[in-house]
């Protein structure tokens, strides 16, 4: 039994009182965005009606007021995953900024023939901009494989590390499937070839509080708007030698020390990495939607979730036809399945009529479409505030919609 107070927690949502084509929402999306609560959109609606103003560079009171805010979001993120400095926190506009603004800077670094290993399960973001890495670079991309299950295949990992890998990417979180990845081991074995290692934290960080010291990552990104925040914002954090070696990834405002048009000199860490005017009300956002979830606690909501997920995950086997994709020992609450004889968008379509909100499709995974051979998936991702009544909601919905398209 969870110790959550679930109906008290759902009050905070004002988005959860929705009808949606007259049905009361039951919202299964939350891999790809969760809600955001009271608490969080009022500290936005403070935002615009108190201070609203540039930041950094402003004497006047509403700049500094702005300036302390931003900066003291920063705080509270580096906290959160126990970051050693603030200035290694890099906000970004989200994981899929945060990840270019890596690719680009590498750019510097690797030569031809050097080897990066992606995972086979990772989101389009993280196989794209490595991919434009090798194009500029001559390096080459090797894919870390899987298994049925939804597991990398880890015999295989190390096989494919060798004094030619310079980076490793691979997701915390699987967006797909929920495959919690071994990335203890996935960063030490990196580390043992003098390889950098770069962990998409966008799936995992609304359901596990990672210790970035102590698991000695070199990169970690994370999204605000999956964790109760704002959308348009989530950082890049960076150990302090790597990102000082690694080169801007925009130029403009905020991110120099010195302009002339002989030579520009760059701004001290995290500046060199933010330049323009940035997301200021979603950096304080997303500050206090961290707050919003501390204050239920991680491993609250980690037990509670998994609660729903076993019984959600029980229920759906008991659907005619039924397959789920992604049945990894360890996996956070993403169930991605598929009815036979239906097509995933048809499922989605009739659960909208029943006001149940899920993903289809491929979920910006297309290389684990392809190895499961199939053309995507339902995929109903749970988050703290859903109840197991909404689960059995779900789960008549969908053999509903089976009975309406076989
Ligand atoms: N990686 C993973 C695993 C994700 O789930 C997502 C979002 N679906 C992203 C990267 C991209 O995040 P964003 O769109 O916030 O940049």
């Amino acid at each position: 039994k969870t110790s959550l107070d679930i109906a008290s927690i759902r009050k905070d949502f004002p988005v959860l009182n929705r009808k949606v084509n007259g049905k009361p929402l039951v919202y299964l999306d939350n891999a790809a965005t969760s809600q955001t609560p009271q608490q969080v959109i009022d500290v936005i609606v403070e935002y615009y009606h108190r201070y609203n103003a540039n930041i950094h560079r402003g004497v006047h009171t509403l700049s500094q007021e702005a300036t302390d805010a931003y900066e003291a979001a920063r705080g509270k993120i580096q906290k959160h995953f126990n970051i050693a400095k603030p200035y290694e926190v890099i906000l970004t506009s989200g994981t899929t900024h945060s990840i270019n603004l890596v690719a680009n800077g590498f750019s510097s670094f690797i030569k031809e023939g050097d080897e990066i290993l992606v995972s086979a399960m990772e989101h389009h973001s993280n196989i794209v901009p490595w991919q434009m890495l090798c194009e500029r670079t001559g390096g080459i991309l090797k894919v870390i494989p899987m298994n049925q299950n939804g597991e990398l295949i880890m015999e295989e990992y190390h096989k494919l590390l060798s004094e030619k890998t310079k980076l490793v990417f691979c997701n915390h979180v699987s967006n797909a499937l929920g495959t919690i990845n071994p990335i203890e081991e996935i960063i030490d074995a990196a580390h043992n070839v003098g390889a950098a290692v770069l962990i998409d934290g966008a799936q995992a960080a609304a359901h596990i509080k990672p210790d970035l010291q102590a698991l000695d990552v070199d990169f970690y990104t994370v999204s605000a708007h999956k964790m109760c925040g704002p959308t348009g914002v989530g950082i890049l954090y960076g150990k302090e030698e790597l990102l000082k070696k690694l080169p801007p990834y925009q130029g403009g405002g905020e991110m120099i020390a010195e302009v002339t048009f002989e030579k520009t000199t760059y701004a001290d860490l995290p500046h060199k990495f933010e330049a323009g005017t940035p997301n200021i009300c979603g950096g304080i956002a997303f500050g206090a939607a961290l707050d919003y979830m501390n204050s239920l606690g991680f491993e609250n909501i980690a037990e509670y979730e998994d609660e729903l997920m076993s019984y959600a995950t029980r229920q759906l086997l008991t659907v005619e036809g039924l397959k789920i994709y992604g049945t990894a020992k360890n996996k956070t609450s993403v169930i991605s399945f598929n009815i036979e004889g239906t097509h995933p968008y048809d499922i989605g379509s009739i659960l909208d009529k029943l006001g149940i909100a899920v993903r289809t499709g491929h979920h910006c995974a297309q290389p684990i479409m392809d190895f499961y051979q199939i053309p995507g998936t339902v995929r109903a991702s749970f988050s703290f505030y859903n109840t197991k009544k909404e689960v059995d909601v779900l789960v008549e919905g969908v053999k509903r919609a089976r009975n309406m398209l076989l």
